[in-house]
């Protein structure tokens, strides 16, 4: 089942999902327990999956029982699902403050990705981006980020954690609403945690945190995480990049490309993935195709192109298959793997750079219905 609590938002106990295994022996240090029940309760948390103490059998019953009037073990809350003609599900997910964000599954025959938010908006404007014309509304917590991951293995049954050859669910890719790096703390809490081998078990090597390039955040995302990196490029000149990426103003491609060569751990068998969305007649000309490849030259880099899902009003064309195949075969010619993504979920508006759009605009026609049927009481989160 799905999102099996639903906790009231009056609810002042203390949420336990998401807090770090120091957070959690503090914090039942602070309860008068030993620091081995946190170890306990990890295991149940992250490795059961279990959300109810009372189910928590390997605590004395009189703990479980005081356990359950100071503290919960929440879950994102599956508000909404779509699922796509391609087996892609697209979840619109309620937070305890009663804001939602979403997150994509993405099965494929070995293997399934959950696609994962770190805010709820985004304070980018990236020009091509549904998410980036939304304001940020907030940055998601740790507990909240792999929650959702969380909520996915409840949605699979997937509990408890199965050995890495049996599961549906193997990769986290942090691609959804937000930039992971301007919440850099409880991305990283989240990581650890989604990491860690007594509970989730995801290793680094199937997690990959896409960034718009926060150069200063790079380097110690890979020395305290070091997950695989994903670098949404999209153009190979300044002057473009800032026109459609302002986040470029701030961190030209020069600073860009040298935080990539001090990734940490990043070599030739473990590349760095630069993704490169073809917008007609923007960047996907022969002449950008060599540039990108002389860019990357001595970087351990390889390329996903991405074709791009228009959205109303804005203002771009995908380049045409003929032209994102030539792109793509060009590269290969100069050395560069760079095969062409095939996008999930179109239907549902679940590809990248759609999240969230459609929740937003049914969420506005929600209130204006609420306001004039004269219902009042809920908080208008998005404007
Ligand atoms: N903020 C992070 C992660 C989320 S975006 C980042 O920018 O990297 C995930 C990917 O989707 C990025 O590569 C982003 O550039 C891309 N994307 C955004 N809008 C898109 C669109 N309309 N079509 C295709 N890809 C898009
Ligand atoms: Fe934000 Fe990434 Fe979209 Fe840019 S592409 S607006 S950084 S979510």
């Amino acid at each position: 089942m799905f999102g099996a609590m639903d906790i009231a938002t009056d609810d002042t106990r203390k949420d336990l999902l998401g807090l770090t295994r120091d957070e959690l022996k503090a914090e039942m240090q602070a309860f008068g327990e030993k620091p081995f029940r946190a170890k306990q309760l990890w295991h149940w948390i992250y490795h059961q999956g279990e959300t109810d103490f009372a189910a928590m059998t390997t605590l004395a019953k009189p703990l479980r029982e005081r356990m359950k009037d100071h503290y919960v073990v929440g879950r994102p809350k599956l508000v909404q699902e779509q699922k796509s003609s391609d087996g892609t599900a697209k979840w619109l997910l309620r937070f305890a403050d009663g804001n939602e964000a979403e997150t994509v599954h993405i099965p494929e025959t070995d293997r399934g990705a959950v696609c994962i938010s770190t805010q709820v908006g985004c304070t980018l404007t990236c020009r091509f981006c549904h998410t980036g014309t939304q304001l940020l509304v907030r940055n998601l917590t740790a507990g909240e980020i792999v929650g959702q991951f969380m909520s996915a293995r409840d949605a699979a049954g997937e509990w408890p954690t199965p050995n890495d050859g049996s599961r549906q669910l193997t990769n986290i890719v942090v691609m959804g609403m937000g930039e992971p790096l301007f919440n850099y703390e409880a991305v990283r809490d989240a990581m650890l945690i989604a990491m860690d081998a007594e509970g989730l078990g995801i290793s680094r090597r199937r997690i990959t945190l896409s960034t718009s390039g926060v150069v200063p955040m790079m380097k110690r995302y890979g020395e305290e995480v070091n997950t695989d990196l994903a670098i949404s490029l999209h153009a190979v000149n300044d002057e473009l990049r800032d026109e459609l990426m302002p986040i470029n103003k701030k961190y030209p491609l020069d600073a860009l490309f040298a935080a990539c060569r001090d990734y940490p751990g990043a070599s030739n068998a473990r590349r760095i993935t630069f993704e490169y969305l073809l917008l007609n007649g923007i960047n996907d000309s022969e002449a950008d195709a060599r540039e990108l490849a002389r860019r990357l030259k001595d970087l351990p880099a390889k390329v996903n192109l991405l074709p791009f899902n228009a959205w109303p009003g804005c203002g771009y064309e995908p380049s045409p298959p003929a032209v994102m195949k030539k792109f793509s075969n060009l590269l290969n010619d100069l050395g560069l793997s760079a095969p062409i993504r095939v996008p999930r979920g179109r239907d549902i508006m679940a590809a990248c750079g759609q999240l969230k759009s459609e929740s937003q605009r049914e969420r506005k026609s929600l209130q204006k219905a609420r306001i004039a049927a004269g219902v009042t009481d809920e908080p208008s989160l998005f404007g």
